[in-house]
């Protein structure tokens, strides 16, 4: 047997159960249906072929996982850091042991490709491991003294919480919200997206086995305009963390307003590599073609905009070319494949619409460009060359393996056109003149940058984006303050004269 047919097998091994059972809520410790009975069919991108069935929530579904977060958050909240940590160090433990089960249902469910997803269960267990380790330090403070008074703060975590994420990479990146608000000591309601549902029922009940006590963690399965939409507006509810479009976070910021949520967006990008002439390029044609490639370029810091310098435009993206016309498309389950299916039919036509809009505002498809075989979302890698910044494929987020190419003159140039859209998520900066990159990554409007490199993660580094790609800040000590409530205690020193009123 061939390993894509023996993993295929493995893959309907680990996924019957979701066939059988379908994907239910998770609610207090149990699995239960939506109140109304209804369900929608999931199906997968690679054949298009229905997966399971899918709870369909609703408002009545939100007030009964907020209840019961509610009640678990006395105990929770209470629980010192140190037992909290205990207790999300198991469950690291425990999504590695069911790493593959996690990584092929991710696969299945999404289109993502195996090399990649393999790590999806690693690096959701070292997002748990890291908040974990700062959960006892997590209520921490400073003292702020002055002549008469010292001030102390100190923070608490804010009450159960609505996590709402999307299908691009949806295990680690439910991981990325759903651990620094355990460790923080809130409970949580998460409403994971429509298209890719399981691996976020795997989570929960992975969590559960390895001691997470029951109605810490609450899994609400439906549509964002239903379930997503009064999870937003539930009373109970303190704090959204989403991660998502643009235009949702926005949609999410009007429906929080009556109960004056906090919230906190992760939203789009249109991420811009820049290569400057000076820079080793053999690192940076894999380091670009890496980060749009990769993950389908289903990535919310994929580098879509390739700016290179007019100098060595031609020869540069020649050889970007060479590699999208070298990647493997194929089963997401092959250990050989890079670029998978894309999620959803309605997805794909999305990208697909692009090629046409390309070619009609007189940009070249220098590689890639149509769509790969009848059956499943498949798209080869595609790359748009002699673009320029007004052009829509070079400032509506694609969301798919399709990169934008535009030349630039200079420094002014290029950053001109790299600040020049709605987002500011990431950017990408090569070149090897030290003065250059302080000038550029001043100037960038992005919330990170990396410079000759492609996106490598530090979990204590802040992660978020400016202008339409977000607000607030993920990572280290930045999650904790979004998940908690920073108080201040003031105490005398010394007597200090109050103000004496009517005497
Ligand atoms: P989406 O905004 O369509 O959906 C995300 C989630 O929001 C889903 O669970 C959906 O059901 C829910 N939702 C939709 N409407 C809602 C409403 N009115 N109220 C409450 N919830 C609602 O996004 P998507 O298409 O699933 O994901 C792709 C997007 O996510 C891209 O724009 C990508 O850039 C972005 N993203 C950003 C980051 C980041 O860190 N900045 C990371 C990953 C993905």
């Amino acid at each position: 047997m061939s390993v894509l047919n023996d993993n295929i097998a493995r893959a309907q091994g680990y996924m019957a159960r979701f066939a059988a059972e379908g994907v239910l809520n998770h609610i207090g410790g149990e699995t239960v249906p939506a109140l109304s009975g209804q369900c929608f069919e999931t199906i997968s991108p690679v054949d298009l072929k229905p997966l399971a069935k899918v709870a369909k929530s609703g408002a009545a579904d939100i007030d009964r996982a907020v209840a019961v977060a509610t009640e678990a958050f006395k105990t929770w909240g209470k629980m010192p850091g140190a037992e909290r940590r205990k207790v999300l160090l198991k469950v690291a433990d425990a999504i590695e042991a069911r790493a593959e089960e996690i990584a092929f249902t991710e696969c299945m469910d999404t289109g993502q490709a195996l090399r990649f997803m393999s790590k999806a269960a690693l690096r959701g267990a070292e997002n748990f491991r890291f908040f974990a380790a700062k959960a006892p330090q997590a209520e921490d403070g400073l003292s702020l003294r002055n002549a008469d008074q010292v001030n102390i703060t100190s923070r608490r975590p804010i009450g159960p919480v609505g996590v709402i994420t999307p299908w691009n990479t949806p295990f680690m990146l439910s991981t990325w919200k759903i651990a620094p608000a355990l460790a923080a000591g809130c409970t949580v309601v998460h409403k994971p997206a429509e298209f890719s549902p399981m691996t976020a029922k795997l989570l929960v009940e992975i969590a559960e086995e390895a001691g997470l006590p029951k109605g810490v963690l609450n899994l609400v399965n439906g549509f964002g305009e239903d379930a997503g939409r009064a999870l937003t507006e539930h009373p109970g509810i303190k704090a959204i963390a989403f991660v998502g479009e643009s235009r949702t976070g926005s949609m999410i910021m009007a429906q929080g307003a009556k109960t004056l949520k906090r919230v906190h967006f992760e939203l789009g990008g249109k991420n811009p590599v820049i290569v400057f002439d000076d820079a080793d390029l053999d690192r940076a044609v894999d380091a670009a073609t890496f980060m749009i490639y990769s993950l389908n370029g289903e990535r919310c810091t994929s580098s879509s905009r390739l700016l290179v310098q007019d100098t060595i435009y031609a020869d540069f993206t020649a050889r970007v070319a060479e590699v999208a016309n070298r990647i493997k498309v194929g089963h997401p389950l092959d250990p050989e494949t890079v670029v998978g299916p894309l999620i959803h039919p309605e997805h794909e036509a999305k990208v697909l619409s692009y090629f046409a809009k390309a070619r009609e505002e007189g940009a070249t498809i220098a590689a890639g460009g149509e769509k790969v075989g009848a059956a499943g979302c498949f798209v080869r890698p595609t790359l748009f060359t002699r673009a320029s910044n007004d052009m829509a494929v070079a400032q509506e987020e694609i969301f798919g393996p399709v990169l934008t190419t535009i030349p630039f003159k200079d420094e002014a140039e290029a950053l001109e056109i790299a600040n020049g859209v709605q987002y500011g998520l990431a950017a990408y900066l090569w070149t090897n003149d030290l003065g250059r990159a302080m000038r550029m990554t001043d100037a960038l409007e992005a919330g990170m940058m990396w410079v000759n490199s492609e996106n490598v993660r530090h979990l204590p580094t802040p992660f978020g984006g400016v202008k339409a790609s977000g607000i607030g800040r993920d990572g280290g000590e930045w999650s904790f303050d979004f998940y908690m409530e920073t108080v201040n205690v003031c105490l005398p020193r010394r007597l200090h004269q109050v103000p004496k009123l009517g005497g």
